[in-house]
């Protein structure tokens, strides 16, 4: 027999498995994975890893913030996915204030289909806990939203207890996951302001602004009240050990309690707000970067799973926008880039520093996130499952650098930094979609995913 395509000698690595085979692909499909299959095209896989592409749960694309808006558009942000080894994302949906679920669903569709490279979903964030829209969560699940975003900071997005109450509520009804930003934002404004009056502006205050206990109190108070109405709750961005021990305990209890972080915690720390090189602006994100022990707390916790998955919560503002924080550092906007650079920085200082086995790899920027935000078809090399499979060269060394990245930004947080290993080749529903390093796609190819849970 055949195929269509077929990847040769790779070393297949997966959550559970790790062989040397070749993977062959018909259409847009995985047809069969075993030792010398052959197809009408062939790649030669031997020396590289052979991975699922790698699933970002968590991105910011053209998102709007009063009269600004993040950098990358859906066409440049999922072109630099493609190239970090990224071959599915989830964004998105932030309805105005009453505005009807599944109408803004729609309209934020039109701003991503005919644009993405890639296959992508969205969430659906809850503004507030308005019966009216409660009413229409079950409806938006239905067409494709199978994730619910909820704050608890930010004052056009934050929710009360009771509020979180309601909406966890409905999302428990529908079915749905619960994805939460967990800060206790009423505590952080108080601090805010003792920061301000002591005249404490610069950039090194911003961890100081939003300490580890107000992370960890409001994860626990989160999963808690989710725990309350069955809502199956995915704890956002953890970047502490103290908030990671909540979603632990949790799990311990028994609770349908999920944990992500991204790279910026586990591979940067608090001194770049101090950066003679850097403005310390470009790295203001909530939660805030924190010590070297909070990482490597990080790191324990994703060995040990109490969190599951590494997202990047790719939020990049411009150079320009970052100075809005120049002279106050609550007033940056917050989010860093990290798009295309995950796979790579998690492989180099998880699995090479001895933290992750290269199964765990597999599984925390790939498998989970697929099935934990109700992807059907992704983040698994099985047949029947879509042709989402991406090669990494273990030798190859990169030092980045902004010119080398995708992101719309003439910065990236992690300039100067090497990791050895790298995304070579990406390929999304049978197509070659990125080939030593190049992209090759064309704009418009990504499809909606509808997800739902089984
Ligand atoms: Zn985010």
């Amino acid at each position: 027999m055949s195929y269509d395509l077929v990847i040769k000698n790779g070393r297949i690595i997966t959550a559970g498995e790790d062989f040397v085979g070749d993977v062959a692909i018909a259409g847009e499909s995985i047809a069969a994975l075993g030792q010398q299959l052959s197809g009408s095209r062939e790649i030669d896989a031997s020396g590289l890893y052979v991975i699922p592409g790698a699933v970002d749960g968590h991105v910011h694309l053209q998102m709007p913030i009063a009269d600004i808006v993040t950098a990358d558009s859906f066409e440049q942000g999922t072109i630099a996915a493609a190239c970090g080894g990224v071959t599915s994302i989830i964004d998105f949906v932030e309805p105005g204030k009453g505005q009807d679920l599944v109408e803004a669903l729609e309209w934020r569709r039109t701003e991503a289909d005919g644009h993405v490279v890639i296959d992508y979903g969205l969430h659906m964030t809850l503004l507030d806990a308005d019966p009216l829209i409660l009413a229409q969560v079950s409806e938006a699940y239905d067409q494709g939203c199978a994730t619910f975003k909820l704050y608890t900071a930010y004052p056009h997005f934050y929710l009360t207890d009771d509020e979180l109450y309601r909406a966890l509520r409905a999302v428990a009804e529908a079915g749905g996951l619960a994805v939460v930003h967990a800060e206790n934002y009423p505590v952080i404004t108080e601090v805010w302001k003792r920061l301000l009056a002591e005249g404490k502006v610069e950039t090194k205050w911003h961890p100081y602004s939003r300490p580890a206990v107000t992370e960890a109190e409001a994860v626990n108070r989160v999963l808690s009240i989710a725990h309350l109405v069955g809502a199956p709750t995915l704890i956002f961005h953890l970047s502490c050990g103290e908030a990671a021990r909540e979603v632990a305990y949790a799990k311990e209890r028994g609770w349908a309690a999920f944990g992500e972080t991204c790279p910026q915690y586990l591979t940067l720390t608090d001194d770049i707000y101090e950066r003679e090189d850097m403005p310390g602006t470009w790295f203001i994100c909530q939660p805030p970067i924190r010590g070297s022990a909070q990482a490597a707390a990080l790191w324990q916790s994703l060995a040990t799973g109490s969190i599951d998955i590494i997202s990047t919560d790719h939020c990049p503002f411009s150079a320009e926008v970052k100075k809005y924080g120049e002279q106050n550092f609550t007033l940056t906007p917050g989010g860093v880039a990290g798009i295309e650079t995950r796979l790579a920085l998690v492989h180099n200082f998880g699995v090479l520093a001895g933290y992750l086995t290269l199964n765990r790899w597999v599984e925390a920027c790939c498998t989970l996130p697929a099935d934990l935000h109700g992807m059907t078809r992704k983040g698994h090399l099985i047949p029947g499952y879509d042709a989402d499979i991406v090669l990494f060269d273990p030798r190859k060394e990169i030092t980045y650098s902004a010119e080398m990245l995708h992101s719309n930004i003439s910065y990236t947080p992690y300039a100067g930094i090497t990791v050895k290993g790298a995304p070579v080749t990406t390929i999304s529903r049978g197509e070659v979609i990125v080939e030593d390093g190049q992209f090759t796609g064309t704009r418009g190819r990504g499809q909606f995913l509808k997800r739902r849970y089984e």
